[in-house]
């Protein structure tokens, strides 16, 4: 089924007189009729459902309803974005391990990969996605165990060559895992590319109205988990009685082993009410993108035209950089527009202030235009250098059109260069 029918219907099937709408099953656990059936469960949570911290119902719904809109063998929703990043890593990493990231990727995955990871004995390269092959090559030695890079970066609007990447994963044995936030699987499938597992935010557009903050991981299903570099998915795991995840769950062996061994651990785990939300939005999700495309392209069509913008980042236009990988990987774009205008960090401050439908907030992807300063803000915590790298200038905005009617936005916009001048 298409991208429509799949958000309205995946994941859930109500049966005769059962509700029409994904109930939500607020609770923690589950009854057995024998003590016997319950101890099973120990040596096979796949078989049911036991405790809330690690499966839901409802949440189990959603994760279908993800996986199939990815095209991925399984998903696990996590209770935020950052959560999927991190179990996305650690379910093949721990400490002496290497990770290839590119370098201009969202700013919390930056502070995670660079200091926390840093703390965990986990080590991350950052590449320019520049880079040549040859460059590339030489980076992989033994102890790196996945490559990590996001379709449409957050804020630096560049689209990542996914093929390419892929390959260079694949060509030293390691998986490519993507973020696919900003692009969502309606203009991009990275697993038709060759990634291995999707991550998202899924406050940003999936969520779409700015109600509940989580995330989730898509294992595609397809990457060789056996390979003699995952022991902890191809030998006896200590911790479920000795066993192995590629022998028992197969193609399922990373996403199972993220939810049983990983999520027991941790514990991230949406609420069942959160993840009712996330499906309110998911349902909408392939038309509101639609009309998000439709209004970011007319915005940003204004400010290529207009003289007091200094650089635009919006791979939809046909003078980006990016357009020609924009063509290949993506069916339309999310409304997110990177640009600096004259004046750098002063003018930029004033022009925030200045605008009254957009608000100044700490948020993408909103269903209301709003609007930040990347620099000052989410991405504060990084030095000059890093910036640089993530193509986070000091005059850079990072504009996020709604779905208001576009001659309004347009009209606060205009207001607001005026009134920033
Ligand atoms: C927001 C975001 C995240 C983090 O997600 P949260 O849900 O805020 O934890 C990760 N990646 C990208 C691309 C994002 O935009």
């Amino acid at each position: 089924m298409k991208d429509e029918t799949l958000a309205l219907h995946a994941g859930y099937t109500p049966g005769n007189t059962e509700p029409r709408v994904l109930p939500i099953v607020q609770s923690i656990t589950y009854t057995y009729d024998t003590a016997e059936e319950m101890a099973k469960i120990f040596d096979d949570p796949t078989r049911s459902l036991c405790y809330s911290r690690f499966g839901n119902p409802t949440v189990m719904a959603v994760e279908q309803k993800i996986a199939e809109l990815e095209g991925g063998a399984g998903a696990m929703c996590t209770s935020s974005g950052q959560a999927a990043t991190l179990l996305s890593v650690l379910n093949i990493c721990g400490a002496g391990d290497k990770i290839i990231s590119l370098a201009d990727t969202y700013g919390g995955t930056t502070n995670l990969f660079s200091f926390t990871f840093k703390r965990l004995g986990i080590e991350t390269v950052f590449i320019d996605k520049n880079a040549s092959d040859e460059e590339l090559d030489k980076l992989f030695d033994e102890r790196v165990r996945l490559v990590f890079g996001e379709t449409l970066a957050n804020p630096a609007m560049t689209v990542l060559d996914i093929e390419r990447f892929a390959n260079l994963a694949h060509r030293h044995n390691v998986p490519l895992i993507v973020d696919n936030t900003f692009a969502t699987p309606v203009f991009c499938k990275p697993i038709e590319f060759g990634a291995d597992i999707v991550v998202h935010s899924t406050s940003k557009y999936m969520d779409g109205h700015a109600v509940q903050v989580g995330g989730v991981i898509v294992d595609s299903g397809k990457f060789n988990w056996a390979n003699g570099k995952y022991p902890e998915l191809s030998e006896p795991d200590e911790s479920y009685h000795g066993i192995s995840y590629t022998e028992t769950y197969g193609k399922l062996a990373y996403i199972i082993r993220a939810r049983m061994n990983l999520m027991r651990d941790f514990g991230v785990y949406p609420s069942a009410h959160s993840a009712f939300l996330l499906n309110l939005g998911l349902e909408t999700l392939p038309v509101r993108m639609r009309q998000y495309h439709e209004n970011g392209m007319k915005v940003a069509e204004y400010l290529v035209s207009n003289p007091e913008v200094e650089s635009i980042k919006f791979p939809a236009l046909e003078s980006d950089s990016d357009h020609e990988l924009y063509k290949k990987y993506l069916k339309g774009t999310c409304a997110v527009i990177s640009f600096s205008m004259k004046g750098g960090k002063a003018r930029a401050m004033r022009f925030l202030d200045a605008l009254k439908l957009a608000s100044n907030e700490v948020h993408v992807a909103d269903i209301r235009t709003c609007i930040l300063h990347p620099a000052s803000t989410t991405h504060r915590q990084l030095t000059d250098e890093q910036l640089e790298a993530a193509g986070i200038g000091q005059g850079l905005v990072r504009l996020s059109v709604g779905l208001e009617n576009i001659d309004d936005i347009m009209e606060d916009l205009k207001q607001a260069f005026e009134a920033s001048k």
